[in-house]
């Protein structure tokens, strides 16, 4: 493939796994909170390159696995009141909700259009003045300058029908939640794309604060282990800092207009992650200047009790406590065309990750 083939070199791959092997001195516990990340280390069979006492965990990085079930049970409430159309990402429609899934209720003939933009839920509502249109609002600090942009678009051009739900997530807050729980993390294989927003300056904290090196990755073979590498040699010589390594996508600054953007739209607020439960000011909620366009705000809705997942640990594996083999239901009763869990639905899980390159040892 055209320019990413000199990041998958086979020869200075090799290089890398040998001062990887090298520099390798005790136990080492890196997370990755990307799912782009959590997909490219199955898909390139990272784990079986790295000497023993090196352990990946996958964290909360995958989006539609960290959003809450009751968010899905609300989004399929708004999806049976007549005259509103969903617009959602098309990850999100096979999330099982307590009861019932949006693919199910599109199947009952309730209107719900996939969309691959806040934008495209915008025209739909330009389209469709005599109906209300809620955008499924979820994703990290990547995608929610594209809520806000739509958000402002709205605004601007007095669109009284659009409405978000917004379940957009800040990565920062997760981060450390997961540490102050206890789980023992020794570095952070930080996010590629949700830096190229933020810049490098977000994981300051977890650095200083919680003295775990944080290194911002590429999603190819030698970024990761060139990262791994980074991490390794911060932890022997205890240096707690932030490096960018995907130097060629992420800026320190990062995208300052992306930032702004946010800023004018979202404020943060308290928010339930799957697995990882409330976490203070981790959330993305529409600042008091946009509310009208909150769905939760200004259409009511009654949603029935979220009921627990039975047998699903996608919770568990979200907090890096077990990994999908360990999950009773893995490749039994859930695989991912029969997904159980968020973590099977999702093309960014961990669960669906291990499925199709440990178990089923696809290659593309
Ligand atoms: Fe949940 Fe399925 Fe993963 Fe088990 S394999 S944790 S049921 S998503």
């Amino acid at each position: 493939m055209k320019y990413v083939h000199e990041f998958r070199n086979k020869e200075l791959s090799k290089k890398l796994i040998e001062a990887i092997h090298h520099s390798t001195t005790g136990q080492y516990t890196f997370m990755e909170v990307c799912g782009g990340h959590t997909m490219a280390i199955q898909k390139f069979g990272i784990p079986s390159l790295l000497p023993a006492g090196i352990k990946l965990l996958s964290g909360p990085g995958c989006p539609v696995c960290v959003t809450e079930k009751s968010y899905i049970d609300t989004a399929i409430a708004y999806a049976r009141i007549k005259n509103i159309i969903i617009a959602t990402f098309g990850d999100l429609i096979r999330v099982p909700g307590s009861r019932s899934s949006l693919e199910e209720e599109k199947a009952q003939g309730n209107d719900i259009r996939i969309v691959f933009s806040a934008l495209d839920a915008l025209t739909i509502a330009k389209e469709n003045r005599n109906k209300q249109v809620i955008f499924l609002a979820i994703g990290f600090e990547t995608t929610a300058p594209g809520t806000a942009v739509a958000v402002e678009e709205a605004n601007r051009t007095g669109l009284k029908n659009f409405f978000i739900l917004s379940a957009h997530k800040l990565m920062p807050p997760a981060m450390k939640a997961i540490v102050d729980e206890g789980i023992k993390i020794d570095g952070y294989i930080c996010p590629g794309h949700v830096s190229t927003i933020t810049g490098s300056a977000i994981y300051d904290e977890i650095a200083k604060k919680y003295g775990i090196p944080c290194v911002i990755s590429g999603f190819e073979p030698l970024d990761l282990l060139q990262t791994i590498l980074t991490l390794i040699k911060k932890v022997n010589k205890n240096e707690p800092t932030v490096e960018i390594q995907y130097k060629r996508a992420v800026h320190p600054s990062g995208n300052l207009k992306a930032q702004e953007i946010m800023k004018k739209i979202f404020t943060a607020t308290d928010s339930e992650w799957r697995g990882l439960g409330n976490i203070a000011k981790s959330k993305l909620t529409l600042n008091k200047a946009y509310e009208h366009f909150d769905a939760e705000k200004n259409i009511p809705v009654e949603v029935e009790e979220t009921i627990d997942d039975k047998g699903c640990i996608c919770g568990e594996i979200l907090k890096g406590l077990q990994s999908p083999p360990e999950c009773a239901l893995f490749d039994k009763s859930c695989t991912p065309d029969n997904p159980v869990g968020a973590c099977m639905v999702s093309s960014e899980g961990a669960c669906q990750a291990y499925y199709r390159y440990q178990t089923k040892k696809e290659t593309s």
